[in-house]
């Protein structure tokens, strides 16, 4: 691996599929509908035996009414989400759909629109079960602000 994730639990690794997958596909459609944050938004999708069994974007309505807390205590990128509400996991979309699943153990997570996940979420995908987290190749690039090839602000094109 050629890059560091700001955090990975230990014993665990992260997987890759390319734009082509079925499940990643789906996870940006969800991102797409039901994202309510307008500057990263995510989705994910749980999958057992190969069928999609719950769905998740991300965001809340927090910051269309609040500042972000966050922002205004200049917490950098990728730290300290539990002190805004807005930014909170419980708004994150692979935390999301873990919560949604009806039995989340033993699925996997496709994840689209991020490059790394939280302590907190892969707290609550570890706690339940999840065997896999799933990305789209490349996002280590194309979803990072602070790398050059970002498209945060164009990820649908
Ligand atoms: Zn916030
Ligand atoms: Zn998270």
């Amino acid at each position: 691996m050629a890059f560091d994730y700001p955090y990975l639990p230990p014993d665990r690794a992260i997987l890759y599929v390319g734009e082509d997958n079925a499940f990643m596909q789906a996870a940006k459609e969800e991102a797409r509908l039901h994202s309510l944050d307008t500057s990263m938004p995510t989705g994910a999708v749980l999958i057992q035996n190969g069928v999609i069994v719950a769905r998740a974007a991300n965001g809340s309505e927090f910051h269309k009414t609040h500042k972000c807390e966050r922002v205004r205590l200049g917490i950098p990128t990728g730290q300290g989400y539990e002190l805004c509400e807005g930014c909170h996991p419980k708004n994150h979309a692979e935390r999301r759909v873990v919560e949604r699943a009806q039995r989340p153990e033993g699925g996997d997570v496709y994840l689209w629109g991020h490059w790394w996940a939280c302590t907190a979420c892969w707290d609550v995908m570890i706690d339940s079960g999840v065997r896999n987290l799933y990305l789209l190749e490349g996002s280590e690039r194309l979803f990072n602000k602070n790398h050059p090839e970002n498209v945060v602000g164009k990820q649908f094109g």
